[in-house]
């Protein structure tokens, strides 16, 4: 029988070398709260992004987003909503309801499935007084190529703008810098699930050094430099094994994106006589997957069959839709949000296809033909 081919490989550092770390941190006997490790890490990321950018770390991508939202907007009484795609992941609605807003899930744009700025725009139009701010996640870390537009709402509306670009560490804009710079802050996930994975991590990015001064704070329990509490906090700290592995981790980073573009333009080049949509700018980023919309929701039934029998993980991401959940759908109802026809109509045509950092060229091979198999 074939080997299955898993939808996620995480490559990690070597047992020997995560030994030496291992070493390393208990001579040391420091485990966590600004360790040697963790600063030299969060240096290192700093230089890995330039563009004069200051990073805080932390324990988790959603306490990252926490943090991001508590800078940008501050607490909220659940009078106000903060805007957002429903086409992301659960984390996001999350992150703002723990801040005190609600979520107010806006329709994508087909090309870019990230948040559609038109409408977006009407909507603010029409109920300023009630938004408090957006959350704009780089969908799939992809760099929305609509940026610019934000930037304008965000000044026109005075509104803060928090990117979530949890999978896009190493990922670049359509203009060639790397996510990081724009917005309020972004925010990234270390999660092994990544491209850059560290078993657990996130940070915070801004080019504003008061804004991340901010978030090491909130991530301390609030504690200024004398240890007194002086805004909500709670605990986010990037322990030193963690911050270890992230220091491996990120040598080769860049080689590793490489490779991964590699297996998505094989995909795409397979693909391109089809009828089938790739994300607009997806070329530019470190690829947490590759995604396709195929037709219609039965060639996608079709296509993932024929996957699941070649022994191919596969995903539908982000399918269902955040609206769909019980949760949101309890508590959020349908007057929470703009016509998501763009959303639900993508979510039953997309599939996402496994992306490895070193992805065996037999294996592309399987899951291209069995794609094409379930398309014919
Ligand atoms: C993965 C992810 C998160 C959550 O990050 P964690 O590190 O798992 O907490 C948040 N937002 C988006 C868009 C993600 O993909």
């Amino acid at each position: 029988m074939k080997s299955e081919i898993p939808f996620i490989k995480p490559s990690f550092p070597s047992p020997t070398d995560f030994a030496k770390d291992v070493e390393q941190i208990v001579k040391a006997n420091w485990y966590t709260n600004s360790g040697p490790i963790e600063r030299m890490f969060s240096s290192e990321l700093r230089d890995y992004l330039g563009q004069d950018l200051q990073v805080a770390t932390f324990a988790n991508g959603t306490l990252a987003l926490l943090a991001a939202i508590h800078s940008a907007v501050g607490s909220g009484d659940r009078s106000k909503f903060l805007m957002m795609p429903s086409f992301t992941f659960v984390a996001v609605p999350q992150a703002a309801i723990w801040n005190g807003y609600l979520p107010y899930f806006v329709d994508i744009d087909p090309s870019t499935w990230q948040m559609d700025s038109g409408t977006a725009r009407e909507i603010i139009r029409s109920a300023r007084d009630q938004i408090a701010g957006v959350i704009l996640p780089n969908a799939f870390g992809v760099g929305n190529p609509a940026i610019a537009e934000w930037n304008e709402i965000s000044d026109e509306f005075e509104l803060p703008v928090v990117i979530d670009s949890a999978a896009g560490l190493g990922s670049r804009y359509a203009d060639g810098l790397l996510l990081g710079g724009r917005g309020h802050c972004e925010i990234f996930s270390f999660h092994s699930t990544k491209p850059f994975g560290i078993g657990e991590g996130g940070a915070l990015v801004s080019a504003n050094a008061e804004v991340v001064d901010q978030a090491y704070e909130f991530q301390n329990f609030g504690f200024d430099k004398s240890r007194m509490s002086r805004t909500l906090g709670l605990n986010g700290k990037l322990s030193e094994i963690h911050a270890a592995i992230g220091r491996r981790q990120l040598t080769g980073l860049a080689s590793r994106i490489e490779h991964r573009k590699v297996t998505f333009q094989r995909y795409a080049a397979a693909f391109r006589t089809y009828d089938l949509g790739f994300q607009t700018n997806a070329v530019n980023s470190s690829h947490f997957c590759a995604n396709i919309a195929v037709p219609s929701a039965e060639h996608k039934t079709r296509v993932l069959q024929m996957l699941a029998t070649e022994r191919v993980q596969a995903r539908d991401y982000y399918n269902p839709p955040l609206h769909i959940h019980p949760y949101f759908r309890k508590h959020y109802p349908s007057m929470n949000r703009s016509d998501l026809g763009v959303t639900e109509s993508l979510c039953s045509r997309i599939i996402s296809l496994p992306v490895h950092d070193h992805m065996d060229t037999v294996d592309i091979e399987r899951i291209i033909s069995a794609v094409l198999d379930g398309l014919s």
